[in-house]
């Protein structure tokens, strides 16, 4: 793994939570995205290199709907960017990690993303990542 590229927080409301996060970094988000396969809209903020997803469920099936009716709004994953995703996911599959999903699959800001269950992990939801390269 190379750093934690961002950390997610599932919310209610992104437009308040992006009004609210504006004056708390003084900055406006750089960038909103609509994941349809994962039902949510999102919306980035960046600090220092690190950024900053918040997650709105766009449906009823969404996995942050189903989070926040469970836990509430709050931290709802650590993402960790990584060289080779697949590479990475047989490592830790080898090394007993459940994996969420069993290939790649297409997340927001142009990555190919993979989750670890919570389970395998102290209850963090991990989210490895790899930028997707144009070729
Ligand atoms: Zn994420």
């Amino acid at each position: 793994m190379i750093r934690v590229e961002h950390i997610g927080i599932a919310v209610k409301d992104l437009k308040q939570v992006n009004a609210l996060y504006r004056k708390l970094f003084d900055r406006p988000a750089y960038k909103s995205e609509k994941v349809e396969s994962e039902q949510v809209e999102t919306s980035f903020f960046e600090i220092g290199g690190t950024k900053i997803e918040f997650l709105e469920a766009s449906g009823q099936d969404s996995a942050i709907a189903r989070f926040i009716e469970k836990k509430g709004e709050g931290i709802h994953h650590l993402a960790f960017e990584v060289d080779d995703l697949i590479a990475e996911m047989s490592r830790l599959r080898a090394e007993g990690f459940q994996l969420i999903n069993d290939e790649p699959k297409r997340g927001a800001d142009n990555k190919l993303v993979c989750f670890i269950h919570p389970r395998s992990t102290q209850g963090v939801l991990v989210e490895l990542c790899q930028e997707i390269k144009e070729s």
